[in-house]
């Protein structure tokens, strides 16, 4: 047996005939197993969804409790019986509630990663390697060059220049779900007790973690008429929204941002970003390389990001890779503007 007959790749995503239900899809369908709650994963529209419980709850804070006809919550761990398939969800350690999807038709397990990382995230579960025969992998950090590194490290370089420049306001561009509260959670375990300002479009996914038992502290969201009093306060908001006339109204403000592209300077300094900080919520090279011998796959399939290289690195170690290069992933920009609207 292969991965493709198990999974066909399609205009919506991938599709599972026998389970008859698509993976992550792009446009409403009738029944969506869904990774994750980053907007290009998850969209509403559809008749049924299937996900984990902090997955549903996400989607509904984004898109409202009719985002679906019908939710079925996948418990971690447990084996649930989908047409001639059973799938089983395990986590991925990417943000809360992220997962990664196995399934098992005729013996031959297949496992769809979503996006993960494996570097410890005090916000969700951590990444669980799990055997399989075929691994279907996400890689935008799939080159040599990206390797990501300590994030405590890189909240020490905001911590240092809050403290060479007590006056200004330091304003951090962070997705709205995921990153921002994993950047409290550091600023945290750094010792910083003050309370952390956040734009609007942060508030409903922040207290969503709070209620889900992650200690984030204090976290008041940003009153537009106090803007000019938060010299030498931490903001975060949504990456966006660094360089509106917003961001303009707090005292002289530092521009940070985290993200894995901030490795990429032309892109931070596109950006407007004067503090880069390399955090990323996504596998790097390493640990892509790992994950997939952990896996003990025998087939690769790369779904998204930087395929060629890793593709071509599961060759040299006699993996049958291959690229699917699917449209409309990696792109959580979207996230920003949905919040904003939101
Ligand atoms: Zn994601
Ligand atoms: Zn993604």
């Amino acid at each position: 047996m292969s991965a493709s007959q198990i999974l066909t790749q399609t205009p919506l995503g991938l599709y599972c005939a026998g389970g008859d239900f698509h993976l992550d899809p792009m446009r409403p369908v009738p029944r969506a197993l869904v990774t994750h709650g980053h907007s290009d994963h998850a969209r509403s529209g559809h008749d049924a969804v299937m996900a984990t419980a902090q997955t549903l709850d996400i989607m509904a804070l984004r898109y409202g409790e009719d985002f679906t006809l019908s939710r079925q919550v996948a418990v971690l761990g447990e084996w649930t019986r989908v047409g001639a398939v059973r799938v089983r969800f395990h986590p991925a350690g990417h943000v809360l509630g992220s997962a990664q999807i196995e399934i098992e038709q005729g013996g031959f397990h297949l496992v769809v990663s979503g996006d993960y990382k494996r570097a410890i995230d005090p916000t969700c579960l951590p990444f669980e390697p799990v055997r399989c025969h075929a691994f279907i992998t996400e890689a935008t950090f799939g080159l040599p060059v990206f390797r990501h590194p300590d994030a405590a490290d890189e909240i020490g370089k905001l911590l240092a220049s809050r403290a060479l420049f007590p006056e200004r306001t330091h304003i951090l561009g962070a997705y709205a779900l995921g990153k921002a509260q994993r950047l409290m959670a550091l600023l945290r375990a750094a010792g910083y007790d003050r309370p952390i300002y956040v734009h609007g479009a942060l508030e409903k996914l922040t207290a969503y973690y709070g209620r889900q038992g992650i200690a984030l502290g204090e976290t008041p969201k940003v009153v537009a008429a106090e803007r000019p009093k938060l010299g030498g306060e931490i903001v975060i908001c949504p990456p966006g929204a660094i360089k509106d006339l917003w961001a303009r109204k707090f005292p002289d403000p530092v521009t940070a941002a985290a993200s894995g592209w901030m490795r990429v300077r032309a892109r931070a300094r596109q950006k407007g970003v004067e503090l880069p900080l390399i955090v990323s919520d996504h596998a790097d090279w390493e640990a892509l390389c790992t994950t997939v011998v952990e896996t003990g796959c025998e087939e690769l399939w790369v779904t998204h990001g930087e395929a060629d290289a890793l593709v071509h690195w599961a060759g040299t170690r006699g993996l049958d890779a291959k690229p699917l290069h699917l449209i409309g992933y990696g792109e959580e920009t979207e996230d920003e503007m949905l919040d904003a609207a939101a």
